[in-house]
């Protein structure tokens, strides 16, 4: 027994002498779920193919439990390899019912076979559904026949492929949290491919935000929320702004007031990011122009550009006066500023990245 359930080694996979995953390494714990993130075609599904053993990688080795499962002088075939299986589509069998979709993997007696397929049932809430076919289910049923299925031969890894795209909103965060807490139940290695943010941070004990075949960070979704490495992966979890400034003896001077920038020669162009939600109205401030003491720094001017409310939020986008940049702000509740308004805006700075531009 490992305690790593799956190891990628130096991974790198080139189709027509391109790298689609280049040098990647990631290692997943027993019970752990880390979401593989990112744009579409960064190589997320060509990873996931290389540790099922449906795809080879070009150089580097896969280990599965502590064991060789793949590398220069082999490759173990996906059915030897331990690991559980869910795609997209769900791809049931269509000519056997759920039991035997659930059962098709398992070795056994018949009461063995039958015991676990109803404890699996049971699990994913699907009792007394054993005789359906599934063209007689529903979308979020044939996801929970598709996970019993995967589940059935306990794999210690668990291989997942955008497995709640086909389900549409409204189902999907249930599917999604009742998913999660049976894998934790099987005390599973997961491994899950998705390219969107909210799914990840949502599911994920550990994000592993993938670009162009590199991991380029990785670490827990609060982690990566708030401390992102460069600008591209502050803006992959959500819109963010973007504010200019030049470095003078170590601080950045920008409309908002000065910031630290250590370490940055005199004329860097730095580039200041906040989130929308980060930006504060300056209500105080309204109509008085700037004072000369904010704790946030310096506010500054700018007109309402437009004014959208997306339920438990509203979006502002402004004008700013400084020179004719966008900013979007985004205000708990309704607030529906007339367009024009002027309004002070200010910077949450704990809350602000800086990369060099
Ligand atoms: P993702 O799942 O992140 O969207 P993929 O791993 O499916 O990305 O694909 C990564 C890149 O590899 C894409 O540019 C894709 O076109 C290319 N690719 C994937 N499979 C093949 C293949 N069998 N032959 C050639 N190129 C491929
Ligand atoms: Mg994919």
């Amino acid at each position: 027994m490992s305690a790593n359930k799956l190891e990628l080694q130096d991974i790198t996979r080139s189709y027509d002498g391109v790298n689609v995953v280049d040098g990647l390494s990631l290692t997943l714990a027993a019970g752990e779920v880390t979401c593989l993130l990112g744009p579409s075609g960064c190589g997320k599904s060509t990873t996931l193919r290389i540790a099922a053993g449906v795809d080879w990688q070009t150089t580097g080795s896969v280990l599965i439990d502590g064991r060789v499962a793949s590398d220069d002088a082999g490759h173990m075939p996906p059915e030897e390899r331990n690991i559980g299986l869910m795609f997209q589509d769900f791809a049931l069998f269509p000519h056997l019912n759920v039991e035997g979709n659930v059962g098709f993997g398992l070795k056994g007696s018949r009461t063995d076979k039958k015991a676990r397929v109803a404890d699996l049932l049971h699990k994913v809430d699907l009792d007394g559904y054993g005789h359906k076919y599934p063209h007689q289910l529903s979308g979020g049923e044939q996801q929970r026949v598709a996970l019993a299925r995967a589940l059935a031969p306990k794999p210690q890894v668990m291989l997942m492929d955008e497995p709640f795209s086909g389900l549409d909103d409204r189902l999907r965060d249930d599917v999604r949290d009742a998913t999660m807490e049976i894998l934790k139940a099987e005390n599973t290695a997961v491994l899950m491919v998705t390219h969107e943010p909210e799914e990840a941070m949502r599911m994920a004990d550990r994000i592993a935000l993938m670009r162009n075949g590199k991991i380029v960070q990785a670490g827990a979704p609060y982690n990566m929320y708030n401390a992102p490495v460069d600008k591209q992966a502050a803006g992959f979890f959500s819109d963010i702004n973007v504010i200019e400034g030049a470095v003078t003896n170590a601080l950045t001077e920008t409309p908002f007031g000065q910031f630290l920038t250590p370490g940055m020669v005199d004329g860097t162009q730095v580039e200041i990011i906040i989130r929308p939600q980060h930006l504060k109205l300056d209500f105080d401030r309204n109509g008085q122009g700037p004072s000369p003491t904010v704790a946030d720094g310096v506010p500054a001017c700018g007109k309402v550009k437009r004014a959208r409310y997306l339920g438990h939020q509203s979006l502002v986008e402004f004008v700013m006066d400084y020179d004719g940049s966008i900013l979007k702000v985004l205000v708990t509740g309704v607030f529906l500023p007339k367009i024009e308004t002027t309004m002070w805006l200010s910077m949450r700075r704990d809350r602000c990245f800086w990369f060099v531009k």
